[in-house]
């Protein structure tokens, strides 16, 4: 359990940290006011997430249900389902799907695998593996944790990127354009996204009608990581099930728009493995796209989180990010005020379900409570009220 003075020190430090400083307030200038404009002008995303948290709501009621309908439909569309109750299962699904020798893989960008910590467990197996949304190869580099849930490495500087991307190869220097930096990370990646074995993604959302998912990308590299290796691993968190695509395509709208990334340049679903049946209709697997698609439904705390009529509620959760960038401490110090995955207002939310709720409570005790984190959510959750519930948890262990 980490201590309210261990959290003390590292935003102390943080203050204090200068990259860290002009690099978050640099960012925030264009973060802050991206979701308002996005708003004002789609106001219908606005009544979309009403819509989606009803959908939500009902769904979170019924997920036993759901979880063994998306993991029969995957077969159906010619996949392989699976469900893992805890980060030792996943793993070790995963790793068979994988095999032992060493592979090339390619990642997207993925909270969830930085909760299964997958990344390491994969590089220490062997395996090599490249973070591609940029964001988080930078974090990779770094060994850092991601700063937000859409913008990993807000709190970095330009300076610090090129310094870390120099450092694994890529041909960038202090002076070149940020648009020749992004060419020079393109050069770097595209032979690895050409010659990977496997690519590994999240999901935005998945619809139990069909075992599809969703994913929202602007870089293009969740394309390139899911569609060029002959292997596609997708893992979702159970919470991000919806009834059907036409449901699933509502929310990640809703996800994009509050994000401020609107409209989202990719939004790419998977159904399945690539085929064709061009040939005297016989259907032939593994055509340009992967010959595999596993999909992985990972637990990892939530269905305890249900029973809790507080913690609940955060399982409506998109993961948009609006709460944090939003918030007066999140904007001081970012994810440094979190757990080991999750920071900010959701994020001491989502490492009660996801960590221990005793650290939880710890991280509770610096919030002001002035409640914007609930003005702002999509998904209207009352984050000040489950907030207030980890504070009396810890005053209740004190006593
Ligand atoms: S709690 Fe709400 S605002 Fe925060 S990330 Fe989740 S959906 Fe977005």
């Amino acid at each position: 359990m980490k201590k309210i003075d261990a959290i003390l020190k590292e935003i102390y430090t943080a203050l204090d940290d200068q990259s860290l400083q002009s690099g978050l307030q640099r960012t925030l200038k264009n973060l802050l006011p991206a979701s308002h404009k996005v708003l004002k002008r789609w106001p219908y995303l606005i009544k979309l997430a009403d819509e989606v948290r009803k959908i939500r709501e009902e769904t979170l009621k019924n997920l036993d249900y759901y979880i063994d309908e998306i993991i029969k439909n995957v077969e159906s569309i010619n996949g392989k389902g699976y469900f893992a109750k805890d980060r030792h299962e996943a793993i070790k699904i995963i790793d068979e799907i994988v095999g032992n020798d060493r592979k090339l893989i390619v990642k997207a960008k993925s909270m969830v695998t930085e909760e299964l910590k997958l990344r390491e467990h994969l590089i220490e197996k062997g395996h090599i593996v490249y973070e591609t949304d940029l964001g988080e190869l930078l974090i990779q580099i770094s060994k850092d944790k991601p700063m937000h849930a859409i913008a990993p490495a807000i709190h970095m500087s330009r300076e610090k990127a090129v310094k870390l991307l120099k450092n694994i190869g890529v041909h960038v220097s202090e002076e070149m354009s940020y648009e020749d930096i992004v060419k020079g990370v393109r050069m770097f990646l595209r032979e690895k996204f050409i010659n990977a074995d496997v690519g590994i993604s999240g999901a935005n959302v998945v619809a139990a009608d069909s075992g599809a998912t969703i994913l929202i990308s602007n870089e293009g590299n969740i394309r390139l990581s899911t569609i060029l290796p002959p292997k596609h691993i997708a893992i979702a968190s159970i919470e991000k099930i919806m009834p059907t695509i036409n449901d699933a395509y509502k929310q990640a709208l809703v996800q994009a728009g509050y994000a401020g990334l609107y409209p989202p340049t990719y939004l790419s679903l998977t159904a399945g493995p690539s085929s064709t049946a061009d040939i005297e209709y016989h259907r032939v697997y593994g055509v340009h796209g992967p010959k595999e698609f596993h999909l992985i439904l990972y637990d990892g705390g939530r269905s305890d989180a249900i029973k809790n009529q507080y913690l609940w509620e955060q399982l409506l959760c998109i993961k948009c990010g609006r709460c944090q960038a939003e918030c007066p401490i999140w904007d001081l110090v970012a994810n440094i005020w979190g757990g080991s995955v999750y920071g900010g207002p959701m994020g001491i939310v989502w490492t009660a379900i996801t960590e221990d709720i005793d650290t939880a409570a710890q991280l509770a005790l610096i919030c002001l409570g002035c409640g914007r984190c609930k003005e702002v959510c999509p998904m209207k959750i009352n984050m000040p009220d489950i907030i207030r519930y980890l504070k009396t948890y810890i005053s209740k262990t004190i006593i």
